[in-house]
């Protein structure tokens, strides 16, 4: 057998696409990629995969590649799940984890996505990929890109954190910053894939980076023992994270590798600079409206509508979760907050999780004893625009007196 995988299934109505070819969209919604569970699960059980490398691929009669295709690979997956006693004190819950997706290939998670999105790309012999984004998956794009031998396209609002430019720059990207935002981004790719013969690898247009970020959920599973936590925080842009896990925790249940069928809840944080699934949620609505003039220094977050938002705003409601909005105005001051108490590298989205932590726990929507898990999405040193530092400076080394930098 060369793949589980047995169909793509449109995500708003259930139509049934063939696997064997380049699929985008369906209605213009994102499309599931179907497994035969039931052949999985004769195939291989959960531990088996205790001996296997410790990278993203251990799960791979869950992932879409064909066996007889190599993956594009940088050494993705298996990122700690690290406890958070001292800041988790600090807002109440005693059992917080910080799954840290910052110590992934090009600092966050969208490597993920994007090692599946690229792998698949090549198996079906494309050599030409671009992407809008608001930073990170530009970046994880054109590193697989690159080591895939193919030719780049990155398209990013013109104030994306400089480090996102220059990563994409480095790889051999063609880079462009745009007057706009994520979805003036997207039009360019849009319009381009025609005459460009561009793979478009923007989040949710193609099947493939739900099933990379779905590896999120399985590792987290196998980390914690086939016992899920009781809640999952995340930061919500395009969303894309948060439905594959909760695609996996159902790929798990129905595999029967979990020691309990009892759920999470999914948790999508926003900023209130840009919050469009949480004001969906709060209306009861299936689908978002487009959020404008959005700014946040969270850029991962800054995502005015997402195609996706109706499988986000699903997973939240259906999972008993929820989606909330958390104020921009605190981000920073919660990121240095998290960072110095626990020395992980907690980037701004992240911190807004840990707002929302807070928010939960203060309206008792999260109780003290449960097992809560933040996602670090990626890494805090790559948002040095939002930082400026005024540093002391030693002129006179030699004559430094130290009664002057006594704290
Ligand atoms: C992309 C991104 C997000 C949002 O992720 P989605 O899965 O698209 O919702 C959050 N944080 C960081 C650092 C990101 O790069």
């Amino acid at each position: 057998m060369n793949t589980y995988v047995s169909h793509l299934e449109a995500a708003i109505d259930g139509t049934r696409l063939d696997a064997d070819k380049i699929q985008t969209l369906h209605a213009d919604r994102p499309l599931w990629v179907r497994y035969d569970l039931g052949a999985i699960g004769q195939a291989v059980t959960r531990d088996d995969l205790r001996d296997r490398p410790p990278t993203l691929w251990r799960y791979r009669e869950l992932l879409p590649l064909p066996f007889d295709h190599e993956p594009v690979t940088l050494g993705e997956g298996m990122s700690p799940v690290l406890r958070a006693e001292r800041l988790g004190q600090s807002l109440g819950v005693a059992d917080l984890w910080i799954k840290d997706e910052s110590q992934l290939p090009t600092g966050s998670f969208k490597s993920r996505g994007l090692c599946m999105a690229i792998s698949m790309a090549k198996r079906f012999g494309v050599t030409r990929v671009a992407i809008p984004t608001a930073g990170n998956a530009g970046g994880a794009m054109a590193a697989y890109a690159a080591r895939a031998g193919m030719e780049a396209y990155v398209f990013m609002p013109k104030d994306t954190p400089v480090i996102n430019q220059l990563e994409c720059a480095l790889a051999g990207a063609k880079v462009f910053l745009v007057n706009g935002l994520i979805n003036d981004c997207g039009g360019i790719v849009k319009r381009g894939k025609e005459p460009m013969s561009w793979f478009d690898c923007s989040t949710l247009k193609e099947p493939y980076r739900i099933e990379g970020k779905k590896t999120m959920g399985l590792e987290l599973a196998e980390q914690f023992d086939w016992k899920l936590p009781d809640v999952i925080v995340y930061p919500t842009g395009g969303g894309t994270g948060l439905i594959g896990m909760w695609k996996a925790f159902h790929e798990l249940r129905a595999l029967g590798w979990l020691d309990s069928d009892k759920m999470p809840r999914m948790v999508s944080v926003q900023s209130d600079g840009c919050a469009p699934i949480a004001r969906a949620f709060d209306a009861d609505e299936r689908f978002a409206s487009p959020w404008e003039n959005a700014a946040t220094c969270a850029s991962g977050l800054r995502v005015p509508g997402a195609v996706g938002d109706f499988m986000i705003l699903d997973a939240a409601r259906e999972s008993g979760g929820c989606a909330i909005a958390v104020p921009e105005g605190q981000i920073k001051s919660t990121m240095e907050r998290a960072v110095s108490s626990e020395g992980i590298a907690v980037c701004p989205e992240a911190a807004a999780c840990v707002l929302g932590v807070e928010r939960l726990v203060r309206e008792a929507r999260i109780k003290p004893d449960e097992r809560v898990v933040i996602f670090n999405t990626g890494a805090a040193n790559k948002y040095i625009e939002a930082f400026p530092l005024d540093l002391p400076v030693i002129t006179d080394p030699a004559s430094l007196d130290f009664a002057t930098i006594a704290r």
